[in-house]
């Protein structure tokens, strides 16, 4: 199947708001697979192996880390974007680098980040993403950051709350206009939500935190399961997993594929503008697969993130995070010299704000190394 030449209301460089910096466009690619090319070759994507998606990393080798999870959450995108003729290289950009401001420890770590950082404006790994491709990358002589295009920009702000859009500018005015992203943007918000609750199932079967028997309960593990049974009697179970998650992935791609399209269709974008301005969100599934796609989500949050065996986990990584915010805003002269140089000179609350980029930016078993080391 040859690509198709790419819609009126895809993101394209020709109608993009471009660069922070200006720089002269690449020689042999196209804006947004530059952005893409920096993101992969960025620190913090490297990082992304060591830090725990749902399992803290040692726990297994074949566990997803933040950074298998990002590549499926491409994978979901790009094919998404390819079938409604949008642009690919950016919906990968984004993609790859959703996550790249998250904390060590998952969603733990964040929340415990975000009470430390209380006072000083708090702590959101969305909007660290941003701050990380924004300010935090140095490899570049003549900017800070990785200088990307608007709408990767864009797409990797997926919420912001007033307050902080406000100082974001061009890139926080959607907040504060409720305007909409562009499809792009909008598919890999999906794509990550579509990819965390198939491998989390898959990866909470192998661990042995759920059972075949509480999925039945889950209309779209139970649709796949039926359909592999009857066609593969007998399966063993590693293989019966697999086909079964390989069609709830299916289903759901194809569900947001169609539904969409029907959206587009009945809201009939003419540019990218149109998109931002539609009052709604068009990548969307059916109100059916939407339904049965939360229910899996809440079976998780139930069966799986809330597990006696993983709230160990969770408290012993709260503490780590704590103990070393802690001990960093006591005595910044403890951080590596770049971050320490930033720290002194400024008040409490930029003193709070660099410990939190130099603990957020720590992998789950460099945290764990240094909580040992400086604490014991
Ligand atoms: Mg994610």
């Amino acid at each position: 199947m040859d690509p198709e030449p790419l819609a009126p209301y895809a993101a394209t460089e020709s109608r993009s708001k471009g660069r922070r910096y200006d720089e002269p466009a690449a020689r042999y690619r196209g804006q947004y697979q530059r952005d893409r090319d920096r993101i992969i070759h960025s620190t913090a994507f490297r990082r992304l192996v060591y830090k725990t998606q749902v399992f803290v990393n040692h726990e297994g080798d074949l566990y997803r880390t933040r950074l298998t999870h990002s590549l499926e959450v491409a994978q979901i995108g790009r094919s998404v974007a390819v079938a409604l003729r949008l642009n690919e290289p950016l919906t990968e950009a984004i993609c790859l680098a959703h996550d790249l401001g998250h904390t060590p420890f998952g969603h733990a770590g964040q929340d415990e980040l975000n009470d430390c950082m209380r006072e000083f404006g708090g702590f959101e790994h969305n909007l660290q993403s941003l701050r990380v491709v924004d300010e935090l990358e140095a490899k570049y002589a003549d900017f800070p950051g990785l200088n990307l295009m608007f709408e990767t920009r864009e797409g990797i702000l997926k919420h912001c709350s007033k307050a902080n859009a406000r100082q974001l500018g061009d890139v926080g005015r959607r907040f504060l206009d409720r305007e909409q992203p562009g499809l792009e943007a909008q598919i890999a918000n999906i794509a990550d939500a579509i990819a965390y609750n198939n491998h989390d199932v898959d990866d909470g079967l192998r661990a042995g935190l759920l059972t075949l028997e509480q999925l039945q309960d889950q209309p779209l593990f139970a649709a796949g399961y039926d359909d592999v049974q009857k066609l593969h009697p007998g399966l063993e179970d590693r293989r019966l997993i697999y086909e079964t998650i390989r069609r709830m992935i299916g289903m759901v791609v194809t569900d947001l594929i169609e539904n969409t399209r029907a959206n587009i269709e009945a809201a009939a974008p003419q540019s990218i503008d149109d998109v931002r301005a539609a009052g709604k969100v068009l990548v969307a599934f059916s109100d059916e697969v939407y339904e049965q796609h939360v229910s899996l989500k809440r079976f998780l949050q139930k069966h799986l993130y809330s597990h006696e065996k993983k709230l160990d986990m969770t408290r012993r990584a709260q503490r780590i995070v704590r103990e070393l915010f802690d001990l960093y805003s006591a005595d910044v002269s403890l951080l590596p010299a770049e971050f320490a140089g930033r720290a002194e000179g400024g008040d409490e609350a930029d003193k709070a704000r660099v410990v939190a980029d130099y603990v957020a930016g720590m992998t789950d078993r460099y945290a764990i190394a240094e909580h040992e080391r400086l604490l014991g």
